[in-house]
């Protein structure tokens, strides 16, 4: 039978990651967001956001937000109601990060420290009040912070911000080039579940009105960094470190035979 409805997405794109041809893996509304399971914030948009996924490294994007220009991210995306689907960013976030980092470096800090994408600077300014000299902010879609500081730093973190990124491969190279050597970028970005075939896109991570239109597996995050040359640790599924050589304030938590597969780490640092 001849087929006669047109397809409303493209029936292949090409992966973000690793290049390879990625079929629909599903739709979901506009509004849908990560407080989806804890509150219902927001009615149906009306408007379908499709993800693809990768066969061969498993990334899982969306295309939809390919073409928005950095204002359009802040009216449709980052606008007054973006705090209803993600309470936290008002500064829970800010606190329990600088808290982690507060642990996680008090043996030895780093010197100079950029907050990338560090939305309204909260993390920043926890961070000076406890006593980092030199910590500096970028956010491209937070007009106060949007100038590029000048300079390298030898600790780059970068919390919530790569699944939000329309093009990793840039975000990605764009924060190294901030990097010092040696240095480190420690991010969070959450990894997909084992079971993303079965929960597909009602996972919570799965949020468009969030901005989160890249979402990782664990090889597609191989795929993205390793021809930047840095090594790739994980703590865990959401918090991740990325190196070439181990700078000091790093040794006692990054054990260098494993340190390009895995990070060492204590109970307190998993507490974040
Ligand atoms: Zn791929």
């Amino acid at each position: 039978m001849e087929m006669r409805l047109q397809p409303v997405c493209a029936v292949r794109e090409t992966c973000k990651c690793c290049g390879a041809d990625a079929p629909p893996f599903g739709v979901v509304d506009f509004h849908k967001n990560c407080e989806i399971l804890r509150r219902k914030v927001l009615g149906v948009s009306g408007v379908p956001i499709y993800y693809h996924r990768c066969p061969e490294c498993g990334f899982l994007f969306t295309t939809a937000f390919d073409g928005f220009t950095t204002n359009d991210f802040r009216r449709h995306i980052y606008n007054d109601d973006y705090v209803l689907v993600d309470p936290d960013y008002r500064g829970d976030r800010a606190l329990a990060n600088a808290d982690m980092l507060l642990s996680l470096f008090r043996a030895a800090r780093p010197e100079r420290v950029l907050d990338y994408g560090g939305g309204n600077g909260a993390l920043a300014a926890h961070l000076r009040a406890a006593g980092f000299d030199d910590v500096k902010m970028y956010d491209p879609f937070v007009p106060e912070h949007a100038e590029r500081p000048e300079g390298r730093f030898d600790c780059v973190v970068c919390f919530e911000v790569v699944e939000h990124s329309t093009d990793p491969e840039y975000t990605f190279a764009d924060m190294c080039d901030f990097l010092d050597e040696p240095g480190l970028i420690l991010f969070s970005t959450l990894l997909q579940p084992p079971d993303i075939e079965c929960q597909g896109l009602n996972w919570w991570y799965a949020g468009p009105r969030n901005g989160h239109v890249s979402l990782f597996s664990p090889a597609s995050l191989r795929m993205i960094v390793e021809p930047l040359g840095y090594g790739l640790a994980s703590f865990n599924q959401n918090l991740h470190v990325l190196f070439r050589e181990i700078p000091d304030f790093a040794r006692h938590f990054l054990i260098p035979r494993d340190a390009h597969r895995y990070a060492n780490y204590t109970t307190t640092v998993l507490a974040c």
